[in-house]
């Protein structure tokens, strides 16, 4: 005997702490080659007995064994091997996985199992021949008839060649003439040496059977022996292997057929959490862009060689001197005075002068190897360069340093020996070809004007796409004879350190900054500017981030309607041997593509969204304001992938507990 039933009962706990007991001690033994009509009214208990005998249903009293084992007392692992070796199920609905073709429905029990594909297509082709659907393998279950579905579902049922299989209600939902050519398929499968388990209510039915059990109120009434089948050898020489788990790649294949059967659902839900990647792309990419450019704008002014070296700001000398504010101002607003003012000196370059010890302190930095004394001030039109009656104010003197290379002096050459470069506005203010001619400059030094004619060596432009202020650059050792001419002196307050390599240029910058002294302006100002512009990207990005749970609250919804959407065939699939994990792992996929798509999408957008904001600001500043780093797309893709299958795990979850009795139950 296969199949064994003792004293079986089954009892349905229901709500309100009250019982139902569907089955009362039932007893039978099924033997190979039998087709057994289980007989009865609806609500009498058949679906209940076949759900115990598949396995579908392990809580019960008494016991029911297959080949001598207990099913009752099977481990997950061995129902698992159960289903997928030793039982198939034909149902009224037929339960065909509507997305996929009639090949992958039938292949399933062995897609679960991850069985060579080749291996499966051909059975699942033989098998699908064997029931006269040679011509429609390829089509979707709702482009065939109900008869024809019903036989797909019996090829499936007899994909790993199992000994029993139970059939609840296979004519049902069939009209007559189908019904006979269904039911002869059915008879065939018995006369092969199979035991066949049929549910049905038709006494029609019943006939075709070798035996019929009748039950009625949860007990048999009647067992009786009909006409005994011819059997015949059965032709299937079928070989299963030991079945394995379901591949990820098969999970992930299986995820995206379901996918394109809901291609435009899928779509916007990818779409619409690929804003949140893209929004956080976008921004970080801007930010990038923004100090990257001024990063190279700032350094495009500078000599890599060279580190400008200023005093910290300190206070001018006026109000630092303490005994000269006057003793009615409160210690806070003199404070705020000195801030102020410090702030001021700092923006305006009106910081120290260096004395004897810094100068030898900056001399002695490692890797300095020269050191180039200089002096600026911001005059704002208070010095004025003038030649043949013509005048020109100047708004910064400078003196002649390293920094100052070949590329920034657009005609004549370097000032020697009193000479003077003057940027391009204040030479054509003078008038054409200044290069060369004499001209008197003005500078107030100490509110004493001191007048020089010096000769214009050259035209200075500063690098880069901005212009220079109207300035007036000559070499410190001029200026300081000049001062000195005048009765007065000048300390130098700005130091340029020079270095052979420029790789240690960064060392000189970090070393000068912790001896106290600061860099160039620019560099303050770009410093000022980039951590500004670091904040603000931080905000935004912090706020596109949102928008990343917002998508992975939509997943979450999404992949739970799909759960509930597909109840049915996640019974269908347990019945077949998926294990939970193998449910879960399908909705997992679907989860990952989903995010893949919407990655994709999202950095796909920057792109061009990249692309065309630069083409813009090319255009109209000549500046690139969107960097994309490969990076940012990688990890913006990732991030999504994860955020995806992270929503994923609570509907996932769900799924794989959902109970194949109540989910093939479900309408
Ligand atoms: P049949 O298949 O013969 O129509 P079933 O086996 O489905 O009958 O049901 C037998 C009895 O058990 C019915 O009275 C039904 O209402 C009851 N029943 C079935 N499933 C449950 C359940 N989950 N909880 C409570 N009662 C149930």
């Amino acid at each position: 005997m296969i199949l064994e039933i003792k004293h079986v009962s089954k009892t349905y706990n229901m709500a309100g702490g009250t019982t139902f007991k569907a089955l009362k001690d039932i007893n039978a033994s099924f033997d190979k080659g039998e087709l057994v009509s289980i007989v009865g009214e609806s609500g009498s208990g058949k679906s209940t007995l076949m759900n115990l005998i598949g396995g579908l249903d392990s809580s019960f009293d008494g016991e029911i064994t297959y080949n001598g084992e207990n099913i009752g007392e099977f481990s997950e692992k061995e129902l698992v091997n159960f289903h997928k070796k030793s039982i198939g199920f034909i149902f009224q609905n037929f339960n065909l996985i509507p997305h996929l073709s009639l090949i992958d429905n039938v292949a399933m029990a062995m897609t679960l199992s991850n069985v060579d594909k080749t291996v499966r297509v051909e059975r699942a082709k033989k098998l699908l021949t064997d029931v006269g659907l040679q011509d429609h393998m390829t089509k979707k279950p709702d482009q065939i008839s109900g008869g024809q579905k019903q036989r797909v579902a019996i090829a499936r049922a007899l994909m790993n060649d199992p000994d029993v299989i139970i059939a609840d209600e296979p004519t049902g939902a069939l009209d007559s003439e189908t019904t006979d050519a269904v039911l002869e398929i059915i008879k065939d499968i018995a006369k092969r040496g199979k035991l066949v388990l049929m549910v049905t209510h038709s006494d029609r039915v019943a006939a075709y059977s070798s035996r019929v059990v009748r039950i009625d109120n949860g007990a048999i009434i009647s067992d009786d022996e009909q006409e005994q089948l011819e059997l015949h050898a059965n032709e299937d020489e079928f070989k299963g292997e030991k079945p394995k788990n379901l591949s990820l790649w098969s999970a992930i294949r299986l995820a995206a057929l379901n996918m394109k059967a809901k291609f435009s659902r899928n779509l916007l839900v990818a779409i619409g959490s690929s804003i949140g990647i893209m929004s956080v792309v976008l921004m970080l990419s801007l930010g990038k862009g923004v100090t990257s450019y001024i990063k190279s704008t700032m350094s495009s002014y500078v000599n890599p060689n060279v580190t400008e070296v200023h005093m910290k700001a300190k206070p001018t000398a006026a109000s630092s001197s303490g005994s000269n504010t006057p003793t009615t101002a409160s210690n806070a607003q003199a404070a705020q005075a000195k801030e102020q003012q410090t702030q001021m000196a700092a923006i305006t370059g009106q910081t120290g002068s260096f004395a004897e010890k810094d100068i030898k302190k900056l001399t002695n930095v490692k890797h300095v190897d020269s050191l180039q004394k200089g002096y600026t001030a911001i005059s704002l039109g208070t010095n004025t360069v003038s030649y043949k009656g013509k005048k020109a104010s100047l708004m910064q003197l400078g003196t002649m340093n390293s920094s100052i290379t070949k590329s920034n002096i657009t005609q004549g050459s370097k000032p020697g020996k009193d000479g003077v470069l003057l940027d391009k506005t204040t030479a054509d203010t003078l008038g054409k070809n200044i290069v060369g001619k004499k001209v008197e400059i003005a500078i107030v030094y100490n509110e004493k004007t001191i007048k020089k004619t010096v000769k214009v060596a050259g035209i200075y432009e500063a690098s880069g796409s901005s212009s220079s202020s109207s300035l007036v650059y000559l070499n410190y050792a001029d200026l300081q004879q000049l001062v000195k001419d005048n009765n007065e002196k000048i300390e130098p307050n700005v130091v340029y350190l020079h270095t052979n390599d420029k790789a240690n240029t960064a060392g000189i910058k970090a070393k000068v900054k912790s001896l106290g002294y600061t860099g160039s302006i620019q560099e303050k100002m770009s410093e000022m500017f980039t951590q500004m512009l670091d904040i603000l990207t931080d905000v935004l990005t912090a706020v596109a981030a949102i928008s990343l749970l917002v998508s992975a609250i939509m997943i979450l919804v999404v992949l739970n309607i799909s759960v509930v959407e597909r109840t049915k065939e996640i019974g269908v699939m347990k019945a077949l041997g998926a294990r939970r994990k193998d449910i879960r792992r399908i909705f997992v996929s679907e989860a990952f593509l989903i995010g893949l798509a919407s990655g994709l999408i999202g950095v796909g957008v920057t792109y061009v969204l990249a692309f065309g904001l630069n083409a813009f600001s090319i255009a109209t500043f000549d500046v690139t304001i969107v960097k994309v780093a490969a990076s940012y797309a990688f990890s913006g893709i990732l991030i999504s992938v994860l955020i995806s299958m992270f929503a994923s795990f609570l509907p996932a979850n769900r799924a794989s507990k959902l109970d194949p009795v109540e989910s093939l139950r479900k309408e």
